[in-house]
């Protein structure tokens, strides 16, 4: 092969492809996944990873030579470009896009063979400074470290740790060391395995029997229902065959929690962990490390199902109905449980999800395949608390005036004067819901955004919950100049206020994503609250997930009709979904735990449903709606929004790509199996200045509809101040 495609990552540029001559020399040397040095205008020579060859350069194109091979172990294989393609392919986007967000920037940027270390070979301080001696007191902690890092870490300088080298504290060396597994495994000591009860024994000998299965098999277990356990014991059962796991959770903190238990079961060399927030240094690390085959199980996030690990023999992912696990913003929009399956595929391995509210086209193919492991009793045998129902409209009494009404109030009281603890969702952030002027019935909304802008008590701020604009509270309507403006319904910030002045006695503390901001927050309110320091945690969705704390008795769903009645397919499944998963988190010890929805529709059959906690149940209705009106599973949507700061050529647009993809259906006799909805104004009709228009394509035709979309996609030119996004599979249809 006479020309080299290689990546690269030019600021400015960002990550791109160009070709260059593979040199005589490098003829049979050079392959895919390597690291090499290119020559690059007037950066000169720059790293740069092969992945692709050709005979032939494209027109108008003069390459020039690869300069030299920096590294001959490649860091990635040709099956693992392959897997990339596939996700460009049916994301309906560009390859780069895809390896962009697989690969980290370091490993394009970096070569591990140039970096230094620093290691302590002088432990007597006596005589310095109390400078130095902090610095050599941290690196004696730290053990030997990567000498850039650990300057930032010690906050000190290359002079510095020069001058400790030639005073002989120090010794700096040109070799190349992993850094210190995480912190997160401090404090981890190995324990064995537990034994299965009769019940897990027997949903983990039929799992087993299923492992053979080119089908996703599905593990739908009640919160509490020991899913893990059997999970561990299938891990034990691949390792000891030689095979590797990879192992996902929804969530960045699920996913660490998940490796400290996994370490604590298997041990602290052979389990790693891969997310986002990981520094690029340790990405880089890891994927040394998984490339060379030195894990045994990979346990992360969304971005883990990227990680190049080798010889994979299961692959689980937990919580599996989780929007966290589809990426909505920047493309590649993938979903990891759909790329998680192309890979299982690719090891011939078997994929494994778990739920207790499994997705519903999840549970849909699964029950078709036979493939279904059900586990509906707590492990414990602890009963699931039974939901009970305070209608907030049948009452207009005094008692349910309050947000949080009467009888809820008593509960809290009862519940933490037992010295038990409460959890109360809503499932909104901010203070109020919307600002409205009194006069005219103007909501104050984002100039950017057609969303109302959110009131921010601790910062006393309206917010823009799309685009983050803030701004303070106007004096007078922005339509009739009345001053008659105040904010209406509640959010996360509200309840807290409200509990605060209720129970003035109490420690309440409040979690959402307003709180993220500060590193770590969120991990140390959870730590908190496990070890008994807070009584009532006030919170959104993200209380629903993962908390595990049995002297929890009580949970209190202040809104349980925020979430049902978004305009969206999925709705009734998101809302049911979130109070089953917070209910369970009521009772999980060995106290009685007691869940409360306030509500003002007690009659909708997903609400009734999530009340009796009854997932088959609710699966037959929910999916003779989405039979009826063709969604998924009965059909693929892909939906496409063109976007533009002029409404008038967002929509032309919209509307020309409609007509044209109509005619093309009906060209090929697609009409009945592939629709076209719109284009509509996309429900948040204007983010960030852009007006919003979608298309909807219902698609059942599956694979042949998929590449007629696709390569339909593909011929599309449009004018610069249009923008497109193609979501294949989207979360929501807002
Ligand atoms: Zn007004
Ligand atoms: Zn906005």
């Amino acid at each position: 092969m006479k020309y080299a495609l290689v990546l690269v990552n030019i600021k400015g540029l960002g990550v791109k492809t160009f070709s260059y001559i593979v040199p005589d020399e490098m003829q049979g040397i050079a392959k895919i996944g390597q690291a090499v040095l290119v020559p690059f205008g007037r950066q000169g020579l720059i790293n740069a990873f092969v992945v692709g060859f050709s005979d032939y350069l494209p027109e108008g194109i003069r390459a020039k030579k690869i300069n030299r091979i920096l590294d001959e172990t490649p860091l990635f294989s040709i099956k693992y470009l392959k897997l990339l393609e596939w996700v460009a392919n049916y994301y309906c986007t560009d390859f780069v896009t895809v390896l962009n967000a697989a690969i980290p920037m370091k490993l394009i940027e970096k070569n591990s063979k140039t970096e230094q270390s620093v290691v302590l070979i002088n432990d007597n301080f006596e005589g310095l400074t109390k400078r130095q001696k902090e610095v050599l007191e941290l690196l004696k902690t730290e053990g030997k470290s990567p000498l850039i890092e650990f300057e930032e870490k010690a906050k000190t300088t290359r002079a510095t740790m020069k001058k400790l080298a030639e005073a002989g504290y120090v010794k700096i060396e040109l070799e190349y060391v992993y850094r210190n597994p995480l912190t997160i495994f401090k404090d981890v000591e190995v324990e064995p395995l537990f034994e299965l009860s009769p019940d897990q024994q027997s949903v983990y000998e039929g799992i087993k029997d299923k492992l053979k299965s080119p089908n996703p098999i599905l593990l739908h277990g009640v919160t509490a229902s020991g899913k893990t356990e059997v999970y561990f014991k299938l891990i034990k059962d691949v390792l000891d065959s030689g095979k590797n796991v990879l192992f996902m959770a929804p969530e960045i903190a699920l996913a660490s929690q998940l490796t400290k238990r996994l370490a604590r079961k298997f041990g602290i060399k052979d389990v790693a962990i891969w997310h986002s927030s990981i520094s690029d240094g340790e990405k880089y690390d890891v994927w040394q490390r998984l490339y060379n085959n030195e894990i045994r199980i990979l346990a992360g996030a969304r971005s883990a199902v990227f990680a190049p690990l080798q010889n994979i023999g299961l692959i689980i992912i937990d919580e599996e109905h989780e929007g966290a696990y589809k990426q909505t913003n920047p493309a590649p929009r993938y979903d990891a449980r759909v790329v998680a399956r192309r890979l299982a595929q690719f090891h011939q391995a078997p994929l494994l999800l778990g739920s207790a509210t499994p997705d519903v086209s999840t549970y849909y193919f699964a029950q078709n395949n036979n493939n279904i492991f059900q586990m509906l009793k707590r492990f414990n045998n602890a009963p699931l608390a039974k939901p009970e129902v305070i209608n907030m409209q049948e009452y207009g009494k005094a008692a349910y005036r309050s947000i949080i009404s009467k009888p809820l109030q008593t509960e809290i009281k009862e519940a933490v004067e037992n010295g038990k603890q409460v959890i109360l969702l809503m499932n909104r952030r901010g203070f109020s819901t919307y600002t409205q002027c009194k006069a005219c019935g103007t909501v104050v909304e984002c100039p950017d955004c057609s969303i109302p802008m959110v009131w921010h008590a601790d910062g006393k701020k309206l917010k823009c919950h799309y685009c983050s604009k803030e701004m303070s509270f106007p004096d007078f309507c922005p339509q009739c100049g009345s001053d008659a403006l105040s904010n209406s319904g509640s959010g996360t910030q509200k309840i807290e206020i409200l509990v605060k002045e209720l129970f003035p006695e109490y420690r309440v503390e409040r979690i959402d994503s307003d709180i993220l901001t500060k590193k770590n927050a969120h991990i140390e309110l959870l730590g908190k609250f496990q070890k008994g320091e807070i009584d009532i945690l006030v919170g959104t969705q993200m209380i629903a997930k993962g908390l595990d704390n049995p002297n929890v008795t009580l949970v209190g769903v202040i809104s349980a009709d925020t979430g049902f009645s978004v305009p969206d397919f999925r709705a009734s499944e998101r809302g049911f979904q979130l109070l089953t998963q917070v209910a369970g988190r009521a009772g999980r010890g060995e106290y009685k735990g007691k869940v409360l929805f306030q509500t003002y529709n007690p009659d909708y059959y997903a609400f009734q449903t999530a009340k009796s906690q009854n997932y088959n149940k609710f699966f037959e209705t929910e999916i003779k709606a989405r039979q009826e009106f063709d969604y998924p599973p009965f059909s693929q949507i892909i939906r496409l929004i063109l976007s533009s700061q002029n409404n008038f050529r967002a929509e032309k647009s919209a509307m020309e790509i409609a007509m044209r993809l109509t005619t093309m259906t009906e060209k090929f006799g697609f009409t009945e199996y592939l629709e076209t909805l719109g284009p509509t104004p996309c429900i948040i009709s204007k983010i960030n200045g852009y007006y919003r228009f979608q298309i909807l394509i219902k698609n059942k035709l599956s694979q042949k509809g998929h590449d007629f979309v696709s390569k339909f996609m593909n011929k599309i030119t449009l004018p610069k101040d249009i923008k497109l996004a193609i979501d294949v599979d989207p979360l929501d249809i807002l």
